[in-house]
């Protein structure tokens, strides 16, 4: 006896119905037989109790044997070959003790499963190959899934004999409905009938992926017991899920016992690897088919499945095709207005051509724009905000909203459908569909799903099947898949065109700020220059007062007009240094040329006369500085400003030393100017390469733009220059110059 947590449980209540465990269900319909093997031998480990019925042996003697004793040689070799996975095997057709007899193979877990079913004698065993190209045709022929639906439960009918024959359709919810019905008259019609989802739960749908075709010869069958009931090999219930034979959830049997409903068979339509719905075949008594009856009518629902894939694929197509016209007109559009409302609301094709709906909202920044029937500016506020900014995920696709957000019952003839798309921070995208009022027809009251069973203690499936008709309000039109995909699309485009507007805003403002730079330049220029005859004048001025009335200033008078005198030479310098930063700038053409290094900076010292302006100075210049390339008016400068700057901020120290050479850094060879001066703070040494950027008193003379014209020239020369430096310990600025970096126009 298994432990109780293994076994099939005697009682499906409600609170294990939808875990029903129906693979472990240990029992078989009646119309077979299972035999269980050892794969690695074929000994038999268990047999279901009917094996007298089926084979002719006692299951007691079944369970002695090798499954080998009960076939020829031949055929079990056949068999051998035939079972390698958790595949069904190709049926195979053997001799048993006289009988004819089908066997499907396959493995489950550690177990080799066999489906043992009798072969009958079919009366017209090829009605089925006659029929097929007939079928072919005429599903081809179809022009809508309506027909298509009628014409396969017309043949299904037709070949198989049962009393009703439907097309179960799912919708997205895995409610059902009968989209196509072949009946006996006396039956009423189910046409157009809705089920709940409860009445085919998911275990039982993601079986039908496996199986595809299941029958139930006889729901008034008794289920006929795998002895023993837990498998020697594996010490578990055996999982049974993958054996046609299985026996039958005792709910299903006591709903279709309450639809009186004597045998069924369903076929399943898979449409993308998706269950798509069923054909449904319902006999008022018991009604078996036979292996190659079972299988014709799985060919059938393949081809009916291939029929549907063919138009559905063809209609999503055609219809992407339109909408993708619509998108790049759309891209247009926008393109052409440089705005995202003129080019989707405002133009000939609008953003609401996308999409069937009856109006559509964009949210832009705080703005409204409205087009179709809408809710109001203020309810679409709301619902933005108390509803779809609090959802998860950036899409939102609801037919009843106002289930989810009660207000929008009060505009669900404008809005009980919305599509709305999160485009970027504070931009929506509503599509809205109106109330579309609908009668369901549910076979029997889909609330009443299920009830207590209070005699047997479990759960009933509903007793009454009755016609219950529901009138669906605030609902629309479902949206699909291609929505959402067309919807996705159109957010790609305008996420690009927001991104491209972007870069173009960045590059005309890029523009202006050189254009106003250069302004600056120019004007900087201008005055320098203009400032030039006022000064002059003004050195005029203190040269007439110190030769002409020299003599009658007393010393502090001569030491105010040398004050005047210096301030003056100040100017000039300032002016000079800005008109040669502003040169630099608006120079494109440079003049390069071969330039010995050693040569320039002897010239740059003799300018400074530096031997008799800082006597103290030790200068050390390496030998043979290589030459570069460059323009020498400007390289000239570079050195003037890099090496005064080394005398000037060294020569209070005690025994100030300049050195100037090249040493390698940064991969490169660079060109150095060291010495031994007051250094320079760390937050300084970015900054004093800008322009009026001085880092010490006013002890020390200058104006500030050295560094920056240093600057300005070796990136004109495409190469780069830095300071390392700590205060106190003196400062060593390098560069390297790279003239191949420099752009054609600047050469
Ligand atoms: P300035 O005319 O003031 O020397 P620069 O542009 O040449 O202008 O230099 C900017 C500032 O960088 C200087 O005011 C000084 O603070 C700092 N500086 C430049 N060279 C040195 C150096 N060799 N040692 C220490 N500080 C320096």
């Amino acid at each position: 006896m298994a432990p109780e947590s293994l076994r099939y449980p005697n009682r499906i209540n409600l609170d294990n119905c939808a875990t029903e465990p129906i693979h472990h269900i240990g029992r078989t319909q009646e119309y077979g037989v299972i035999v269980v093997c050892d794969p690695k031998d074929f000994r038999v480990v268990q047999v279901g109790k009917n094996a007298e019925k089926i084979l002719g042996v006692k299951y007691e003697e079944v369970l002695k044997k090798n499954f080998s004793e009960f076939l020829n040689a031949k055929d079990f070799e056949k068999l051998k070959a035939s079972v390698h996975s958790e595949e069904i095997s190709e049926a195979l057709e053997v001799g048993i003790r006289e009988k004819r007899i089908n066997i499907s193979a396959h493995l489950s877990e550690d177990s080799l499963i066999l489906d043992l079913e009798p072969i009958n004698v079919v009366e017209d065993p090829f009605a089925f190959q006659r029929q097929l190209a007939n079928i072919l045709n005429k599903f081809q022929a179809a022009d809508s899934v309506e027909k298509l639906s009628e014409i396969a439960v017309s043949f299904t009918k037709e070949m198989f004999g049962y009393d009703r024959v439907m097309i179960y359709r799912f919708d997205e919810q895995w409610n059902g409905e009968v989209i196509a019905e072949a009946r006996e008259e006396e039956l009423e019609s189910w046409l157009g009938l809705h089920y709940p989802a409860t009445d085919i739960p998911e275990q039982s749908r993601n079986l039908f992926l496996k199986h595809r075709v299941r029958i139930i010869a006889n729901v008034a069958y008794q289920p006929v017991p795998i002895i023993p009931e837990i498998s020697p090999l594996t010490g578990e219930p055996l999982d049974i899920s993958r054996s046609a034979l299985r026996a039958v959830s005792p709910i299903h049997i006591e709903y279709l016992e309450n639809m009186e409903v004597g045998a069924s068979l369903s076929a399943a339509i898979i449409v993308k690897g998706k269950l798509w719905g069923l054909i449904a075949c319902h006999h008022r008594t018991a009604k078996y088919l036979d292996f190659y009856q079972r299988e014709s009518c799985r060919f059938l629902a393949q081809m009916f499945s291939t029929e549907l894939t063919l138009r559905e694929t063809s209609e999503t197509l055609s219809r992407s095709e339109l909408s993708d016209n619509i998108r790049r007109q759309l891209v247009k559009q926008m393109s052409y207005h440089k705005d995202i409302v003129e080019g989707l609301c405002h133009d000939t094709v609008k953003f609401t051509d996308l999409i069937s709906c009856g109006g559509g909202a964009l949210y832009i920044k705080g703005h409204w724009e409205l087009h179709g029937n809408t809710p109001s500016r203020e309810q679409l506020q709301s619902l933005l905000f108390n509803f779809i900014k609090q959802q998860p995920g950036s899409l939102i696709m609801e037919r009843h909203l106002s289930n989810l957000y009660p207000e929008a019952a009060s505009y669900k003839d404008t809005a009980s459908g919305v599509l709305s798309l999160k485009i970027a921070e504070n931009k929506y995208f509503f599509w809205f569909r109106p109330e579309e009022v609908q009668v369901v027809n549910w076979g029997g009251n889909p609330e009443e799903k299920a009830f207590y069973n209070e005699k047997e203690q479990r759960l009933s499936p509903r007793k009454s099947f009755e016609k219950w008709s529901q009138e669906l309000t605030g609902v629309s039109e479902p949206w699909n898949i291609l929505d959402r995909n067309i919807a996705r699309a159109l957010r790609e485009n305008v996420s690009h065109f927001l991104l491209a507007r972007q870069r173009e805003e960045i590059e005309a403002l890029n523009a202006k700020l050189t254009e106003a730079n250069q302004e600056l330049e120019l004007f900087s220029y201008g005055l320098s220059h203009d400032l030039r005859a006022p000064i002059r004048g003004m050195e005029g001025f203190l040269t007439i007062l110190e030769e002409d009335h020299g003599e009658n200033l007393d010393a502090e008078g001569k030491k105010l007009l040398n004050m005047a005198r210096g301030l003056t030479e100040k100017m000039n310098l300032l002016i000079d240094n800005i008109l040669e930063y502003s040169r630099l700038s608006h120079i494109h053409g440079l003049d390069f040329q071969k330039v010995n290094t050693s040569e320039l900076i002897r010239e740059v010292l003799e300018l400074f006369n530096v031997k008799t302006s800082y006597p103290k100075t030790t200068l050390n210049i390496q030998n043979d500085l290589p030459e570069v390339r460059g323009d020498r008016r400007m390289l000239f400068q570079l050195w003037a400003n890099l090496i005064s700057n080394a005398y000037k901020y060294s020569a209070e120290s005690d025994a100030p030393v300049v050195e100037v050479g090249i040493t390698e850094r940064k991969g490169k060879n660079v060109f150095f100017v060291k010495d031994n001066g007051i250094g320079i703070k760390p937050e300084y040494k970015e900054k004093i390469f800008d322009t009026f950027t001085r880092a010490v008193g006013s002890r020390f003379k200058g104006s500030g733009i050295g560094l920056a014209i240093v600057k300005k020239i070796v990136e004109k020369h495409g190469g780069e220059v830095w300071v390392e430096s700590e205060p106190e310990m003196g400062s060593e600025f390098y560069f390297y110059l790279d003239p191949l970096n420099v752009k054609e126009r600047d050469q």
